[in-house]
């Protein structure tokens, strides 16, 4: 098969879907491999590169121009009018925008999003969700120590003592125990809270301090359980319970990080300005849910992001608070991102390429079901 690779053409996008040691793979597997020249170069992977493991250096239209075209993010209509129809593409494209989706089913393109797996055992070596979150916690952590004016560390110096820094984590899914273990390797005094109560060990065992929020009904309890290990919405009796803790931590943190996300929501307010306003001046928020706006408040006023005083793709100062509301950090560790998101693609294709080296598509495979979403003109997924 002809696999092209083009260059992401987002603002800020530094990815690439193939680097060159995936590159040497897919070559060694018997396909053509086309990449469109610089497509690397935010990564640190060079044209030489991908060309010394076999691939050819073409424009944007050779790279589109491919039976199964690799992205990081979902083509423009221009670049997606370069793709054939009946071509495949794959890459993260936004799953819940059933518009974006529309686009690319009326273009003829069997389309994969990756982000659309099952967070299952046999998926995880093909989950982008969890390889670039695990980035963003570690970036979200490491941007935050960088603004933050002081040690994050004690240290006991022959002029006085330093305080360690206190780092409130809220939402703990893969991107929130990345950014605990970040902060505790800088040493660190970290509490965190999650919907979730499978979260409390995991928070544990990270030498964090979990903040309890009891369930007192069994709407609360079964909302907590949540879906295919996703949060869903809370009852409006613990959220305010929830904030009600989470105030009293805020007010004593120096650092905050926010990743709390419901898919297909906006994401849930857990900062709120009052609390903002209750921070140390110098304190520093990082907002891992900056932009991510619901499709249901799309027309709405909330912007996205956990705090309301959060500008996505901006750094702020409010009330003397830093206030970083970055939409993309994986992008800011682009070759690590690169390296692991190429790996997840190299997984994921193993189960739609056949024997022959042609495209298969095996909808009695759970993974292949959730990720298809446009094919034979139809958008298969909302
Ligand atoms: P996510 O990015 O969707 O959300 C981040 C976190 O925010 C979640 O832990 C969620 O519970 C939490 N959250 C939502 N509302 C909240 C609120 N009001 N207050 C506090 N926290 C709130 O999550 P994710 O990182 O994609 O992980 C989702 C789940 O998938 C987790 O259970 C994770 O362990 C699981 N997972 C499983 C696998 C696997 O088995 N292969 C792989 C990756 C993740």
């Amino acid at each position: 098969m002809l696999i092209g690779v083009p260059a992401e053409t987002l603002a800020g996008e530094t990815r690439v879907a193939v680097t060159p040691e995936t590159a040497k793979k897919l070559v060694a597997q018997g396909h053509g491999l086309r990449i469109q020249a610089g497509a690397g170069a935010a990564a640190s992977a060079p044209d030489a590169a991908y060309a010394a493991a076999g691939a050819e250096i073409t424009d944007a239209a050779g790279a589109f121009g491919c039976d199964l075209v690799l992205k990081v993010r979902r083509p423009s209509d221009a670049e997606t009018a370069l793709m054939r129809p009946g071509a495949a593409l794959a890459g993260m494209l936004d799953p819940f925008d059933g518009a974006g989706l529309q686009r690319l089913a009326a273009a003829g393109l069997t389309a994969f999003a990756l982000e659309a797996a099952p967070r299952t055992t046999r998926a995880q070596s093909m989950d982008v969700l969890s390889s670039q979150a695990n980035i963003a916690g570690y970036k979200a952590v490491v941007l935050a120590a960088n603004l933050y004016q002081r040690f994050f560390p004690m240290l006991m110096t022959a002029a006085g003592t330093v305080k360690a820094a206190r780092v409130v984590v809220l939402g703990v899914g893969v991107a929130g125990l990345q950014a605990i273990a970040t902060a505790k390797r800088l040493g660190a005094v970290i509490e965190a809270s999650d919907v979730r109560p499978a979260a409390r060990e995991q928070v544990e065992s990270l030498g964090a301090k979990f903040i309890d929020v009891p369930y007192e009904t069994d709407e609360e309890r079964e909302a907590a359980q949540g879906t295919g290990g996703y949060a869903r919405p809370m009852p409006a009796g613990w959220l305010a319970r929830q904030q009600a803790e989470v105030a009293k931590r805020v007010a004593q943190a120096d650092v905050v990080v926010t990743t709390a996300l419901i898919p297909g929501r906006a994401a849930p307010v857990l900062v709120t300005e009052a609390m903002v306003q209750s921070m140390k001046p110098g304190s520093v928020i990082v907002d891992l849910a900056a932009g991510k706006k619901g499709p249901a408040d799309s027309t709405g006023a909330p912007a996205g992001g956990n705090c309301p005083l959060t500008e996505a793709g901006r750094t702020v100062v409010r009330h003397g608070v830093t206030i970083v509301g970055e939409t993309n950090l994986p992008a800011l560790v682009a070759a690590d991102a690169s390296a692991l998101y190429a790996r997840n693609v190299l997984d994921f294709l193993k189960l739609v390429v056949g024997p022959g080296g042609g495209l298969k598509i095996d909808l009695d495979d759970d993974i292949v079901a959730a990720c298809l979403v446009a094919h034979a003109g139809e958008v298969r997924r909302k």
